[in-house]
């Protein structure tokens, strides 16, 4: 394998992912990559998870879930299940080959089963966030995104954002209107834009591509997370830890030390060579770890 590289061969959704087809090389040779995953899920003090993830080989998910009763763990729970059952069967029929390796249609189907499911008048309104990265045979990883949960990558010792947030907050601090550490602690903090269900238009989600290294290390993380640890603590905890369980684990503790009140959701995978002994296999947490009551 090479040496680690030169900057973040990352590019937006409207230059690729398709245009550039990362390295694929004849013969599929970079089949030979699998994520190393680990997920925990820690409910917040009401109690009640309202966030879902999901973490195996060749996909990822984090959905953090919004509405009074059980309407926010339905919503992320669905939202998990919807996009890992598509996930699998884009990698099945050869669609994850795709520019968007299959997912915007996947969170688009998560859409339709949480606004269908709201029919339900106890979980009406109900919504949630969805960020989801696969890691796709030809060496991407592709990340789609709605809402305000994150995705980030570790790569030789610097973390990058790869997601912008789909919050009232990042719409403020963008048009300039507040900054970065006034929309950290605004008390409108956790109002969305767009979101799977809900009253929103989700609209097409986000699509990044990045061609996937031996050795990056990816985050995906609710807001209970990365809305009270500073991306400085996050860059120092990923590096520290070899083990990602042991990384995820951590992170969840930063979380408690810095006083969050949410539920906290973190992912954490290394792109390793296939074969790799480490991994756990698959892990569903959070209420994507319940048994469906509804
Ligand atoms: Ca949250």
């Amino acid at each position: 394998m090479t040496a680690p590289s030169t900057p973040l061969p990352w590019f937006p959704a409207a230059e690729a992912p398709g245009g550039r087809p990362a390295r694929a090389r004849a013969g599929g040779g970079l089949d030979r990559l699998v994520l190393d995953p680990a997920a925990v899920s820690l409910a917040g003090p009401r109690g009640q998870d309202q966030d879902a993830g999901y973490a195996g080989p060749g996909l990822l998910v984090v959905a953090d879930g919004v509405g009074g009763n059980r309407g926010g763990a339905t919503a992320a729970r669905l939202a998990v299940a919807e996009v890992t059952r598509r996930a699998a069967a884009a990698r099945a029929d050869g669609t994850e080959a795709g520019p968007d390796a299959g997912l915007a249609g996947a969170l688009a189907a998560a859409d339709a089963a949480v606004r269908a499911a709201a029919a339900d008048p106890a979980l009406a309104g109900m919504a949630t966030t969805c960020t989801a990265a696969v890691l796709a045979r030809d060496g991407r990883v592709v990340v789609a995104h709605v809402g305000d949960s994150r995705a980030l990558l570790l790569r030789a010792g610097v973390l990058t954002r790869l997601t912008t947030d789909h919050s009232l907050v990042q719409a403020l601090v963008a048009s300039g209107d507040l900054t970065p550490e006034e929309a950290a602690v605004s008390p409108m903090r956790s109002v969305l834009l767009r979101a799977l269900g809900g009253s929103a238009d989700p609209g097409p989600a986000d699509l990044i591509a990045v061609a996937a290294e031996p050795g990056d290390r990816l985050l995906l993380c609710s807001d209970g997370l990365s809305g009270v640890v500073p991306a400085g603590t996050l860059q120092r905890v990923l590096g520290a830890e070899r083990r990602p369980a042991a990384a995820a684990a951590r992170l969840v503790m930063a979380a408690l030390a810095a006083g969050t009140r949410d539920d906290v959701t973190v992912v954490v995978a290394d792109v390793a060579p296939a074969g790799w002994s480490g991994s756990p296999g698959e892990v569903l947490v959070g209420s994507a770890a319940d048994i469906p009551d509804d």
